[in-house]
């Protein structure tokens, strides 16, 4: 291994103004001292031998490898991370070979077997000439960092979920049920495939409130989502609920017939629940309405005309006398 150290601009200080002053100092002792007591692990390579001449000793405390172990540019790659190899080793080459300076993340192998985050800065140390003699540059450990971001991408990714939920009943929530109604009928008018939906209203849950409490109140809503959830439990459908007691079952690829099934399947999971509601004006126990519709849209239609269309629905199965399900204009 040879000692030649990167060529850095030489400071030092004044004694007389205490200001530093670029100088030339030639005890490259000085600079070995300072290179080997930061953080930052300093290194050299030839250009011409794509060899190592030089690296500081805080490898081997960081990484387990010798500084004499680092002697070409392979034992380099070699250390880098299977998944981070192939575009750190393009990105440099393609990068020094225009002769940019250029910082590159990856993950290093440890002796160990473990790896470590590094990020490594680069600078190309050209000839007067212009032609390329070197590179010098600095490994630094971010690993701290990366999983510092990583908690943060981890947690973003649980946000979002959580913004999809109800946080009461845990089933989807408004937000979910707009985005994939969006989707969904945007899908059924390329495909021609129906799209059914449900709304769906407990009965005199006002009354239900003001006699069991809020807090019953809160969890009969989360017995009538479970209730329906489990009643269209299938890939691609969606119970969410709308907000206060009312819900929406989002059936894509439902014909009426299946939509009234799946509508008729939910009802009855309700009445197995056997919720009490000693305030009902239609029986003795929590019963909910529900206004049902199918369509295959057009390009002239519009989802919220068609909403609204299931909304009146699901009134008149209200002014019907409740406990059941509406599916056309009166
Ligand atoms: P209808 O049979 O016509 O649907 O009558 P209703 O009493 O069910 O409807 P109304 O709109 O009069 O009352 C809805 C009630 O739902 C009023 C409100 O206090 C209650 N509510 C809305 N959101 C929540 C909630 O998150 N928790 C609880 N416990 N109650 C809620
Ligand atoms: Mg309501
Ligand atoms: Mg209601």
């Amino acid at each position: 291994m040879h000692n030649a150290l990167p060529t850095t601009r030489q400071y030092t200080m004044s004694s007389s103004n205490s200001h530093f002053q670029p100088v030339a100092c030639d005890d490259p002792g000085v600079y070995r001292t300072l290179l080997e007591s930061t953080k930052a692990i300093p290194w050299r390579i030839d250009w011409a031998t794509m060899r190592f001449t030089y690296i500081g000793p805080q490898i081997e405390e960081l990484l387990g490898w010798s500084p004499s172990s680092w002697l070409s540019v392979n034992d380099w790659a070699e250390r880098i991370h299977e998944a981070d190899r192939q575009k750190t080793v393009d990105f440099c080459v393609a990068q020094s070979q225009q002769g940019v300076d250029h910082e590159a993340d990856y993950r290093a192998l440890t002796r160990h077997g473990d790896y470590v985050w590094i990020r490594d800065v680069v600078h190309v140390v050209r000839r007067p000439d212009g032609s390329v003699d070197s590179l010098v540059g600095f490994m630094f450990d971010i690993t701290a960092r990366k999983q510092a971001e990583d908690k943060i991408l981890q947690l973003q990714r649980e946000l979002e979920l959580l913004s999809y939920r109800d946080s009461l009943t845990g089933i989807a929530n408004r937000r979910m049920f707009d985005t994939f109604y969006a989707a969904e009928w945007a899908k059924a008018r390329d495909t021609g495939h129906p799209l059914s939906l449900l709304i769906v209203d407990i009965d005199y849950f006002k009354q239900y409130n003001d006699y069991y409490g809020h807090m019953q109140g809160d969890e009969c809503l989360r017995r009538v989502a479970q209730a329906l959830d489990a009643g269209v439990a299938q890939p691609g459908k969606l119970c969410a609920r709308l907000g206060g007691e009312e819900f929406v079952l989002l059936l894509p690829g439902t014909d009426t017939q299946t939509a009234l099934h799946m509508a008729e399947r939910c009802r009855k999971l309700l009445r197995q629940e056997e919720i009490p509601h000693a305030r009902s004006g239609v029986g003795r126990l929590v019963t909910v309405s529900m206004g049902i519709g199918t369509i295959v849209p057009g390009a002239e239609d519009d989802p919220a005309v068609f909403l609204d269309r299931i909304d009146r629905r699901l009134y008149q199965a209200k002014s019907a006398g409740r406990d059941r399900v509406c599916d056309a204009e009166a």
